[in-house]
């Protein structure tokens, strides 16, 4: 865990949105806007790791993709804080400037049996980074590729073999190398253990968590567990339909959620499923991005909402201690 007395920046995220319009009927006439992200804003601290939480819809993945610059925002700001360069702004750049930074910002993918391409060898796929500033030789690259597979928890012998010789926690070990073999600054882990057997998640979560210590690196973890995130974050954001609900300490939102939406996350965790009441279940399904409902978003799932919750949106508050939240109610719901 990251020591709170040295926070330094290394990316903040501004206002960032995506919309689109999505089209339909006999004319392909717009049915109207999507707003995938709308208005996010956080900041991470190197050597920390920050979650990103929700249900599938909310937002989170296409967070991360706006950061990976896999797609370009409607609007908002991304700042990388390099440790050489300093704050480089990465939504104007192109890619080919882009394409150093690549080394520095590296992501873990949800599906390890997607994510690697089975005509390529281990040596191939966990050395493709390195190579992708268009220089060097795979094998100029082997000792390095060697060294981030014994620390992932892989024999280098097995450099030689293709994808569909390993497990899924192999494969996703594979995924962790091919991310970590640049030494990036940030990872961005999204749904990095949902696709696999609950027996070998937490394998993989303390493989992440060592890691961490040993290349002092930064974390963006994308989950819609939050059993996953309190484990491995110390920060968190909650998101629903595109807009971040409550954002603050890890420890201070398991212990203290302020919005309904949290609550009901949380009483989906096994553990504490059993001392939620059942007023605050999370009940029916993400509200449809395409047609928000009026108000707070949340209002039609929610056991609190009251009329005004059907009229206005509530603005993120501050809670102090770093705690934030939108909810019209949310100082008479702390700590019940
Ligand atoms: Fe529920 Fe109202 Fe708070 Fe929205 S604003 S989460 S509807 S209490």
């Amino acid at each position: 865990m990251m020591d709170p007395t040295k926070k330094e920046l290394l990316l903040e995220v501004n206002d960032l949105c995506m919309h689109y319009s999505v089209q339909g009927g006999f004319f392909d006439k717009s049915k109207g806007l999507v707003k995938a992200v709308d208005g996010v804003s956080f900041k991470l601290y190197k050597g920390s790791a920050f979650g990103l939480v929700g249900e599938s819809g909310c937002g989170k993945t296409t967070t991360g993709r706006l950061i990976m610059k896999v797609m370009k925002p409607t609007s908002g700001s991304i700042t990388f804080y390099d440790n050489k360069l300093g704050p480089i702004e990465l939504v104007p750049i192109s890619n080919k400037k882009m394409r150093p930074l690549r080394k520095k910002i590296q992501m873990v993918f949800q599906d390890p049996y997607s994510s690697l391409d089975p005509r390529m060898t281990i040596q191939q796929i966990v050395g493709e980074p390195l190579r992708a500033g268009g220089r060097g030789e795979l094998h100029e690259y082997k000792n390095k590729i060697a060294d981030i597979l014994q620390k992932s928890g892989l024999s280098p012998d097995y450099m030689d073999r293709y994808p569909h010789a390993f497990s899924g926690g192999q494969r996703q070990r594979i995924g962790i190398a091919r991310a970590l073999v640049t030494q990036p600054q940030l990872v961005i882990a999204d749904e990095p253990v949902s696709a696999l057997d609950v027996s070998v998640q937490a394998q993989i979560l303390n493989l992440l968590k060592e890691l961490q210590q040993v290349f002092d690196l930064t974390y963006l973890f994308i989950a819609h567990d939050l059993s996953v995130i309190r484990y491995m974050c110390d920060t968190l954001a909650v998101m629903y339909v595109g807009r971040i609900v409550e954002i603050g300490r890890s420890e201070d939102i398991f212990h203290h959620p302020a919005h309904p939406y949290t609550e009901g996350l949380l009483s989906i965790i096994p553990r504490t499923n059993t001392r939620t009441k059942p007023g605050k279940m999370l009940k029916g399904a993400i509200a449809d991005a395409s047609n928000l409902p009026s108000g707070c978003y949340f209002h039609p799932r929610c056991p609190h909402a009251q009329d005004i919750c059907k009229n206005e949106y509530p603005p993120l508050r501050d809670l102090g201690n770093e705690h934030q939240t939108a909810c019209h109610f949310d100082l008479k719901l702390k700590g019940i």
